[in-house]
């Protein structure tokens, strides 16, 4: 990403929102072993209540997913073979030795441009002064129109207590000067989080710089004092082509070939050089 694309995205003030900071997370897929310890830290600390049972504030993707070849030989009528759990879950593709799969971490994007704040009718979703999206529960009705807009699928619906609530990006635990919990958890050590808005936050000079990446990445003193690495290899949102303007970045993985990375990265690859996504184009709402 250019240092003048950089300012034109988060070098300033959210024009709409007026946030000053914007909260970012930069995954690097290459260090994701797909373990969901992420998962069940933020389902332990945010999603254990009734109604929340199949919710899922942040979950990792396995990529590719469900594109092998059905058979005709199977009882299942989508001819898929399910006679044992989690059967074809991990099956890489391409032909020996030339084979990939990845997993796809996914919190909330807290984007810059929400497509879930617009479409609320209570006007109940806002971005806090950090530039996380929330979900004021006392005044959400339930229209689940969010639910709708998100192209990520991102938000959940709360049977108990008829309210939409999504990934807060622990703001509790940042605003005491803590890691989100995805973070701190991370087994493979693939997180890194901060302001976008700072340009000398450390994860701000991680995505700019991909030649940073090679490099020991110490957090900032105030998210702690764990000691990282990030791989080297382009920095980019998964589908930026939505207009949303994601604020998790990642570091796409290595030994997958360009024209299948396109698939989920595409418009990013291409993108930021050709600017896309500017604050004026149309946000692309998948149902509505
Ligand atoms: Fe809203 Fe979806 Fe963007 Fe999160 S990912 S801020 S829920 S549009
Ligand atoms: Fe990947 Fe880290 Fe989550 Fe494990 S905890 S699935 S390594 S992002």
């Amino acid at each position: 990403m250019s240092e003048e694309l950089w300012q034109k995205y988060y070098g300033r003030p959210n024009a709409t929102y007026e946030n000053k900071v914007q909260y970012g997370m930069l995954i690097d897929i290459n260090k994701c072993i797909g373990c969901h310890t992420c998962t069940i830290a933020c389902k332990t600390t945010w999603t254990d209540g009734q109604g929340q049972e199949d919710m899922y504030w942040n979950n990792v993707n396995t990529k590719p997913f469900g594109e092998y070849p059905r058979k005709s030989n199977v009882t299942d009528p989508s001819g898929y073979d399910y006679s044992h759990s989690n059967l074809y879950q991990d099956v890489p593709k391409g032909k020996y030795p030339d084979l990939w799969q990845f997993y796809l971490p996914r919190p909330c994007n807290q984007c810059a441009r929400p497509a879930c704040l617009p479409a609320c009718p209570t006007s109940s979703i806002y971005k806090n002064e950090n530039g996380v999206v929330l979900i004021d529960q006392d005044t959400c009705e339930g229209y689940q129109n969010c639910i709708k807009a998100c192209p990520y699928d991102k938000i959940y619906f709360n049977k108990f207590t008829q309210t939409s609530q999504k990934c807060i990006f622990c703001f509790p635990l940042v605003e005491n000067g803590q890691e989100p919990q995805c973070v701190k958890s991370c087994v493979g050590k693939a997180r890194s989080f901060g302001d976008l808005m700072d340009p000398d936050s450390t994860i701000s000079k991680l995505i700019r710089d991909p030649s940073l990446g090679a490099r020991p990445y110490k957090p900032e003193r105030k998210f702690g004092a764990g000691h990282r690495t990030t791989s080297t290899g382009p920095r980019r949102q998964y589908r930026a082509d939505f207009g949303t303007i994601p604020s998790v970045w990642y570091v796409l993985p290595k030994n997958v070939p360009e024209k299948e990375l396109e698939k989920y990265f595409g418009f990013a690859m291409k993108g930021l050089l050709a600017e896309p996504h500017t604050p004026e184009a149309p946000i692309k709402m998948k149902h509505i």
